[in-house]
């Protein structure tokens, strides 16, 4: 009988290493978002951005965290209080005046309509480490009376609201992302399919926990210096410069972020394919420099036969109709993996140490 076993599991592991060699290889995601979301002259910029990227054909849709002040004027602010905090206060600017809501609106209403997702980034960017779920209750009810109330709030033109509601925000990212354990109860109990405020190594596949897919951002190497950073601009900023800008080596920083990119993007297209998450905000960090390797690498990848850069939606569509046999599949890169693309347009890796 222990002969019998031992043979018959020995032929099982034949078949399942035959199986696990059948396993096509995944598209290499890669979700870039951002955060904030409030100046309109960015909203402009990444507008014209994808359109570029997009004139032949889908190569790129963006995911925006907006906080809910970008809905509300300043002149309307008090119509808005945050958990425990005074009326009419917030960590942020509210959205100027009643114009610029407007125009903001309106960008977001295009960039939805272009395959673009709008996500939910709290509303008054207040610090939730210690909230529970009542508080993250009141934060997204807040949200999403500010996004169906717009018209009324800021007394725009009935034509001049949301062309979308707030049942179609599924997605997160914290302030600070400074999450708590009532935030992941409050998003299940929402709607929410996703939330991005937490980290995890550069080659992890995204695991669902309570009903939520968490897509972290990256734990990534930062490029020729032999340190890790979050593949994330405020994180680069303080890494490169401790939070400030330095101007005289604005050239400098813009290559290591695209080269950390870069080596971040190649290790996981010829490895396991793990998504790859990158987070920017609409402030003009270290002038302009990560926004400039943004776009570059953006250009660079996206399009490339196997690679798809998409909303966060999507990779959840995705992550939601695999198997669970899979995904286990696909942690461990048990399928044919690819060599290295060819990028175009990357130029000179500089001390990247590839
Ligand atoms: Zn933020």
């Amino acid at each position: 009988m222990r002969i019998v076993l031992a043979s018959l599991s020995a032929a099982l592991s034949v078949v399942s290493s035959q199986a696990a060699e059948l396993v096509e290889r995944p598209p290499q995601f890669v979700a870039i978002a951002f955060d904030n979301c409030t100046e309109l002259e960015r909203w402009q910029e990444w507008s014209d951005f994808a359109a570029e990227l997009n004139r032949d054909g889908e190569r790129v849709r963006f995911t925006f965290f907006v906080s809910g002040i970008n809905f509300l004027s300043n002149a309307k602010k008090t119509l808005y209080q945050g958990p425990s905090q005074a009326r009419g206060a917030s960590r942020i600017n509210f959205g100027g005046s009643a114009d610029d809501v407007r125009k903001r609106v309106a960008f977001m209403n295009a960039l939805h309509r272009d395959g673009h997702e709008m996500a939910s980034h709290a509303v008054g960017h207040f610090d939730g480490r210690g909230w529970g779920a009542g508080s993250w209750n009141s934060e997204f009810t807040s949200f999403d009376n500010l996004l169906t109330n717009v018209v009324r709030n800021n007394e725009l033109a009935p034509d001049e609201g949301f062309a979308f509601s707030s049942k179609d925000i599924v997605g997160f990212r914290a302030p600070y992302l400074a999450h708590s354990a009532g935030l992941y109860t409050t998003l299940a109990e929402r709607g929410f399919r996703y939330d991005t405020s937490g980290t995890m190594p550069s080659n992890a596949w995204p695991e669902k926990r309570d009903g939520i897919w968490r897509f972290n951002l990256a734990e990534i190497k930062l490029a020729g210096s032999g340190r890790a950073t979050l593949s994330m601009d405020y994180n680069f900023l303080v890494a490169q410069s401790g939070a400030a800008p330095i101007a005289s080596r604005r050239e400098q920083f813009r290559r290591q972020m695209l080269d950390s990119y870069l080596s971040y993007f190649r290790a996981n297209y010829t490895g396991n394919r793990a998504p790859i998450h990158i987070g920017h905000h609409f402030s003009d960090y270290q002038n302009g420099a990560y926004r400039e390797a943004l776009k570059q690498f953006a250009r660079s990848v996206c399009g490339l036969p196997e690679v798809r850069c998409v909303t966060y939606k999507t990779l959840a569509d995705f992550m939601d109709g695999l198997q669970p046999e899979m995904l286990a599949a696909y942690r461990k890169g048990d399928f044919p993996r690819a060599i290295e693309p060819v990028l175009a347009g990357v130029g000179e890796t500089v001390g990247a140490g590839r």
